[in-house]
């Protein structure tokens, strides 16, 4: 199989049946669209509710706290999801003329992320490396259809590792923030990433954990370096696994900062 296979499905009623993410709600309208990397099946599953509002994007298909705060969100306020299923795991895993592949979903928005991000565990096959690109381009087009006015993603990590300390001078991240705010009282695994220092700003009144990515932060292929190169406003919101009322908080604080900051980039989604 040459290039991945792009199949559209209208019928929504099949997934929900298999749905990987409750509660479905009456009403919930499900668009999936259907992939093959290889042999690895990829649905790329968009649930709606009411008006259109803002519009969330899951990629790691093993965190599912993001996705669930997601709902509630949109069960009370409308607005969107997509959110890409794969088997309820990290990284895409496939095989190819026999030989096994594996990327992280968060390393396909650029040539040279794809590379490093399939070298990570294993080698790029130039085939593999194409197919990687066309895939990016499927999940950024069904997001917005080619104009994107901005990009919330929601993403959970896990207890301990990761976390807003990361980005400190001496740490692992260092390089990767221009600038942090830091609430103590908060739970360090719980923060939001901006690309913008409007949302920054904003979201450091709040006193949330925040994180203000460097326009000098490598290139590793994730969809914030893709964002920052574009110009396009990006929000992370990332709590740890579980954290489900922390996570639908600093999912409504992010969202009153993208609509009084941005309100032409999203009145398009809007009534
Ligand atoms: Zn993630």
């Amino acid at each position: 199989m040459k290039y991945i296979l792009l199949i559209l499905f209208c019928f929504g009623f099949i997934f929900t049946a298999k749905a990987q993410h409750p509660p479905i709600f009456e009403g919930l309208q499900i668009d999936s669209t259907n992939l093959f990397l290889q042999d690895l099946p990829i649905n790329l599953v968009k649930y709606s509710y009411r008006e259109p509002n803002i519009n969330f994007l899951s990629i790691h298909d093993n965190e599912d706290t993001g996705v669930k705060a997601a709902f509630e969100f949109i069960r009370y306020s409308g607005g969107s999801i997509i959110d890409c299923q794969y088997g309820s795991a990290r990284n895409f895993q496939f095989l190819y003329n026999e030989e096994e592949f594996q990327t992280d979903p968060n390393s396909i928005y650029s040539k040279s992320g794809i590379i490093k991000g399939l070298e990570k565990y294993g080698r790029a096959d130039v085939e593999v490396v194409k197919q990687l690109e066309e895939l990016s381009n499927t999940i950024l087009k069904k997001y917005s259809e080619n104009n994107p006015a901005y990009f919330f993603t929601l993403h959970n990590n896990a207890d301990g590792g990761f976390g807003i300390s990361s980005y400190l001078k001496g740490y692992e991240l260092e390089g990767y923030a221009d600038s942090l705010h830091i609430n103590f009282q908060m739970d360090n695994d719980d923060l939001i990433l901006v690309t913008d220092l409007a949302l920054f700003n904003h979201l450091k009144i709040e006193n949330v954990n925040v994180v203000l990515q460097s326009i000098s932060a490598p290139d590793d292929g994730s969809l914030s370096v893709y964002s920052m190169k574009k110009n396009i406003p990006y929000i992370n919101v990332e709590v740890q696994h579980g954290h489900f009322d922390e996570n639908l908080r600093l999912i409504e604080i992010s969202t009153k900062a993208l609509l009084q900051i941005y309100p032409e980039l999203t009145q398009a989604s809007l009534r």
